[in-house]
């Protein structure tokens, strides 16, 4: 709602001149390896860092829904962009989802993006296939109840921009005793000591995320940031379901706008193209049609499922223990679908789109990425294989 209390639409925020400047500029973040800072500067003013925050916590009011529409919407602008400001938007998602459960500590997620703050995802880290249930970050509890993390976090998107590093580790006074909960979450701020982000984004696609690792040495997180404490291995905590659910959705938001995209582009250039021997755009030709039809047709069934998920997601439906296989399976359709249209797009397209400086090469190398996050296409079949054939002996 705005101070006179009319509800801000999609397109209040996102409104077509801004999309035209993301659009414009992610080339040149693309060729020179920028963080997209300009992008983020604008959706910050435009309101859109607190798109997800309930109106009582100062934010816009939207639910799920529309924030995985918008982002989708994004991502066909700009998907680096998109990616990177998908990291705030999974904590604030979290958040969300925690305080609706009953877990105010989560609140200073919700308050703190309304005023302005930037969060970033510390979570990955170097080996670590546990990903959420185990860490090799070093957590040190001190008297105060402030905890002090030391140990290396990979890929932490936003590193130029975040003022607020979700983060969590495992206590150095952990003995491995049942019932213990030694993995530390909590939120660093940005004017802690510390830690220092390495100089080591140079990547095929994505490079406007500026995803550089983050060295944590005794960066010390004050009691009050410190939100919780779990087990380790795979549990049904509700932060666990927070994580995953926003994670896993958002990120296919991420990379369905990428498919959005390249279909939009195939169509134009089949339309641009004109055959020697017919005379006729390629548009008209029944291969061509048939191929980007193929590639709209997966299009559609992941838009069905993306939709579905986030509704699902954003009402809490009672899904029981077919959740983590429905969430892995839209990621994994997501990050799938978006290589297959551009795959489609390409072929389709002429040799001229295999230039660097095309969009769809661009795309190309941006919907790459998708195969690294996780879950990934290991760890979600080992998810789906467990949930219908049950766990290996
Ligand atoms: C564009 C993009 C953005 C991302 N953004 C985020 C984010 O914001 N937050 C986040 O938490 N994650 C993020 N991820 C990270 C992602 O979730 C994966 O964790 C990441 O891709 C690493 O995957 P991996 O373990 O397969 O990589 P690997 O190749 O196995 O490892 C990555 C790095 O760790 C080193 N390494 C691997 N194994 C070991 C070992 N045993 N000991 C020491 N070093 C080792 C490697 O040398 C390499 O430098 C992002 C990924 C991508 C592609």
């Amino acid at each position: 709602m705005t101070d006179e209390g009319a509800y801000v639409s999609i397109s209040d925020v996102l409104t077509p001149d801004l999309l035209h400047r993301i659009r414009e500029r992610a080339p040149g973040y693309d060729e020179r390896n920028e963080f997209c800072a300009e992008d983020l500067d604008e959706l910050q003013q435009a309101g859109y860092l607190k798109a997800l925050v309930p109106e009582e916590f100062g934010g816009l009011g939207w639910d799920l829904r529309q924030l995985v529409e918008t982002q989708r919407r994004l991502s066909a602008y700009a998907p680096a962009t998109a990616l990177a400001v998908n990291m705030h938007h999974v904590w604030v998602s979290v958040g969300r989802q925690m305080v609706r459960r009953g877990h105010p500590e989560f609140e200073q997620v919700l308050t703190e993006s309304s005023e302005g703050h930037i969060f970033a995802f510390g979570i990955s880290e170097p080996g670590n296939d546990a990903v959420l249930f185990d860490s090799s970050t070093a957590a040190q509890a001190n008297d105060d109840g402030s905890v002090s993390f030391t140990g290396t976090k990979i890929f932490t998107t936003l590193s130029p921009a975040w003022t607020r590093l979700g983060l969590f580790g495992k206590d150095t006074a952990a003995t491995g005793e049942e019932g213990e909960t030694p993995l530390i979450f909590g939120f660093l701020p940005r004017e802690a000591e510390g830690w220092r982000a390495a100089d080591d984004w140079d990547v095929l696609g994505m490079r406007a995320t500026h995803s550089n690792s983050t060295l944590l040495d005794g960066a010390t997180v004050p009691a009050q940031r410190i939100v919780r404490r779990l087990p380790t291995g795979p549990n049904q905590d509700p932060l666990v379901f927070a994580i995953f659910s926003s994670f896993l959705t958002l990120l296919s938001a991420v990379y369905t706008g990428i498919g959005d995209r390249a279909l939009q582009l195939g169509a134009e250039h089949a339309a641009a193209r004109e055959a020697l021997t017919t005379g006729e755009t390629l548009d008209q030709d029944p291969d061509i049609r048939y191929k980007l039809a193929e590639a709209q047709l997966r299009q559609l069934a992941l838009d069905a499922q993306l939709r579905s998920i986030a509704a699902e997601v954003e009402a809490g439906a009672e899904h029981g223990p077919s959740w983590f296989p429905r969430l892995v399976t839209l990621r994994t359709t997501a990050t799938r679908t978006a290589r297959a249209v551009l795959d489609a797009a390409l072929g389709t397209s002429g040799g001229a789109q295999y230039r660097r400086t095309s969009e769809l090469s661009r795309l190309y190398r941006d919907a790459l990425a998708g195969i690294h996050h996780p879950s990934d296409d290991e760890s979600a079949h080992r998810t789906l294989a467990n949930y219908l054939l049950g766990p290996l002996k």
